[in-house]
């Protein structure tokens, strides 16, 4: 038999692994094995058997050992994993490398390990000093122990092992680490959850459809409670559930909820800021089946659940399901694949679905099912939209009048507030009021931001690359010191809201601010309790959240990204502005505030009506006339370093030559990228099926983004 064994060692020209040969050990797909590459002995995965050994290849040599006796990756991951090197034009070996932390991916793989055990007849009263008689306790009654779960429950123990098995008192053998599960989880379900009736109707109408299911929902309609429902479900039959989310460190009260719903050692919640050894801890206990449910953000789609049957995307509208890392992925495609091949359930959550999920949707590749009401018949609040254009500020700016109005009313009833400003830092630009220009980052050419320091010192930054510096004291295009600040950012607000309302207790989220999950935590529990009356952030820290004591939402100005020449900007803002309208009057009714330069705007005017259907009908609509993805495809090629400029032109009519030849209805276009000053370039190939045309181009200098988020 012959086996393609993919390896992590990152030896150049066996990204997509080497094929041995082998007739006395016969590994599985998706089983370790330790095999030869250029006189070193490597541990890698057999991603394939085959019958016959294939043309291309050569040398071929033998396994040396297989490591453990079960595969760590089932078929459905391995097909996905191979599916995902083709379409998203990566190497196998980083498709598979997603679902391993990071190489040598041997680090969990099943190791031998040495253990201890009591010899049958020790006279227990041997044992003496307090080390030997932790030991004891530890020991006592097990038939094994590896010494490293020894080592971690008792401490360094390392003279004391050796000395009790050199006096024959313990034992000391070799065993393969176990591979088995350690609890049954069908016993992990707590408590059921109770489905309002519309919620129920939803559940069951999920259950009885194959094709993964759009779950189109507004704000406040208990999504997670019919996830709640399915994944308890899954789990009563011994299975396991995927739950995924935009941001890990900012659903702390959805896990809370799933914490009521399982039991907390049966869940495994995986995040960025996990350390390698905690990856790797989680990473087994989920391979060895002992965790029922699975929540993370993007990555946790490669968690390696051996028996997965559900995946549910929460917000499956959200930017951040995209890896702009090659295999540059997208969540939903992805688990679509991965849940067909796994045979499992894919449900998709949003109030706002994306334009893509809406098509299919559509077009009955996916199954459409409504929540149409809150929870509890709650109204949807009213939505007031305040042109800016009309607006007096006096010394509040950015806040009309009408707004200051609004949150003076709930401050004196005691109800909360919720602001959103899509601006860190104190100012959006430096303004030369002589020459008018703004002063820009040298690398991105993009207008800085300007920052305050705790001490007050101002300093300049570039939100695109993270270059910061100094204020100068002259524009450096005309010498004039005549420089301006202008245009509000989330700290200039912070200083507003400080004066205009000194007696009021003012919360500030934004990502300068937030540095670690327990401040985000910490704010939430302010809210919650009732200890803040308003909080303030950028729109990406606080939408998502559930507090029952907000009834006020404002923006305090929308337009930002509507002038951007971008296909989805329109998408974005109007998401953005449905999920504000859902932060308010979740539990008695709220009205929420849009500031804003364009009050005509068809995003903004849907969204302050609530007619997500329509805006995203006439969207499609937009999309199927302009070309624009989901009615076209697009393929995105980027092109770094030095002659990035005419290595592009090249590719640029080397593709155009390309779609002539074969027919190809891609249009092709050529620019530098908006934020690299020229240091990247960009090939957008859209049409029916651009993909195709790179197959016979030579793109190993380039990255190569399939169905891109991004496109400026
Ligand atoms: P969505 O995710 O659809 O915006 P949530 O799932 O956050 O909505 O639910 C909104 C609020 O309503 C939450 O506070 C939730 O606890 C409550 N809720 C929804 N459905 C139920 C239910 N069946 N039983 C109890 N509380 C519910
Ligand atoms: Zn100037």
């Amino acid at each position: 038999m012959f086996y393609r064994v993919v390896t992590s060692s990152r030896s150049p020209g066996i990204a997509n692994g080497l094929t041995y040969e082998s007739s006395d050990v016969k590994p599985l797909q998706g089983m370790p094995v330790r095999v030869s590459l250029r006189k070193k002995i490597v541990e890698g995965i057999v991603v394939d058997v085959l019958e016959k050994k294939e043309e291309t290849a050569y040398a071929m040599k033998g396994i040396d050992e297989v490591l453990g006796n079960s595969p760590v990756l089932t078929q459905p991951q391995i097909r996905t994993a191979l599916w995902m090197a083709d379409y998203y034009c990566a190497t196998l070996r980083q498709a598979l490398g997603l679902w391993f932390p990071p190489p040598p991916w041997s680090r969990v793989f099943p190791r031998t390990q040495i253990g201890f055990r009591f010899c049958d007849d020790t006279n227990e009263a041997l044992l003496r000093g307090k080390k030997q008689e932790a030991l004891r306790d530890f020991l006592l009654g097990r038939e094994w122990v590896s010494k490293e779960e020894i080592v971690g429950e008792l401490g360094p123990m390392t003279p004391t092992l050796q000395a009790l098995t050199k006096k024959g008192i313990l034992i000391a053998e070799f065993r393969l680490e176990s591979q088995e599960p350690k609890m049954d989880l069908r016993s992990a379900i707590l408590a059921n959850p109770s489905l309002t009736e519309d919620q129920q109707r939803v559940y069951e109408e999920i259950r009885n459809d194959s094709r993964p299911s759009l779950l189109f929902g507004i704000t406040g309609s208990g999504k997670t409670e019919v996830y709640a429902q399915l994944i308890a479900d899954v789990i009563r039959n011994g299975k396991q559930s995927l739950l995924l989310v935009p941001e890990i460190l900012l659903t702390e009260y959805s896990i809370a909820r799933f914490e009521k719903l399982v039991r907390r050692d049966a869940i495994s919640v995986l995040h960025s800021r996990l350390t390698l050894k905690e990856r790797c801890d989680e990473w087994k206990r989920i391979a060895r089946g002992d965790v029922a449910l699975v929540i993370g953000s993007r990555s946790a789609l490669f968690a390696p659940l051996k028996n997965l049957s559900l995946i549910v995307i929460d917000e499956e509208h959200e930017w951040t399901y995209k890896n702009e890392q090659a295999p540059r992925y997208h969540v939903r495609e992805t688990a679509e694949v991965l849940a067909r091949f796994s045979n499992a359930r894919l449900v998709l959550g949003t109030a706002t679905p994306s334009l893509e999920a809406w098509s299919r949707a559509k077009n009955g590749t996916y199954h459409f099912v409504r929540l149409e009401k809150r929870y509890l018949d709650q109204h949807l609040p009213v939505v007031r939209i305040i042109d800016l254009a009309g607006a007096t500020f006096g010394k509040f700016y950015p806040f009309s009048p009408e707004l200051l109005n609004a949150i003076d009313e709930r401050l004196s009833r005691g109800e909360q507030s919720v602001l959103f400003l899509n601006r860190r830092g104190m100012a959006t630009s430096l303004l030369c009021l002589h020459c008018r220009r703004r002063i820009t980052c040298p690398a991105s050419q993009l207008p800085f931001t300007v920052h305050t320091e705790s001490s007050g010192k101002p300093y300049l930054l570039d939100h695109t690359t993270g270059i910061r510096a100094d204020v100068p004291a002259l524009c450096p295009h005309c010498k004039s010191s005549e420089l301006l600040a202008v245009g509000a950012g989330t700290q200039k607000v912070e200083s507003v809201l400080a004066a205009r309302f000194p007696a009021a207790k003012i919360l500030r989220a934004d990502s300068d601010t937030l540095k670690d999950a327990e401040e985000m935590r910490s704010i939430l529990r302010m809210m919650r309790e009732r200890k803040a009356d308003i909080l303030f952030g950028t729109q990406s820290v606080v939408k998502g959240l559930d507090l029952p004591g907000v009834t006020l939402a404002a923006v305090l100005l929308a337009d930002s990204g509507l002038s951007l020449p971008h296909f989805r900007a329109g998408e974005r803002v109007f998401q953005l502005l449905t999920q504000l309208v859902g932060r308010s009057g979740r539990a008695q009714s709220g009205e929420v505030i849009i500031q804003t330069f364009r009050p005509d705007a068809p995003e903004i005017v849907a969204a302050a009506r609530h007619e997500t259907e329509k805006y995203l009908d006439d969207e499609l609509k937009l999309r199927v006339h302009g070309g624009y993805p989901p009615a076209t495809k697009i393929v995105r090629l980027l092109v770094r370093g030095p002659g990035a400029g005419n290595r592009a032109k090249n590719l640029l009519d080397e593709a155009k030559k390309n779609a002539t030849a074969a027919g190809n209805d891609a249009l092709i276009h050529l620019s530098p990228t908006l934020s690299s000053g020229g240091k990247e370039w960009q090939i957008l190939l859209r049409g029916s099926d651009p993909r195709s045309l790179l197959v016979t181009m030579d793109l190993r200098d380039v990255t190569i983004d399939i169905d891109p988020i991004e496109t400026l």
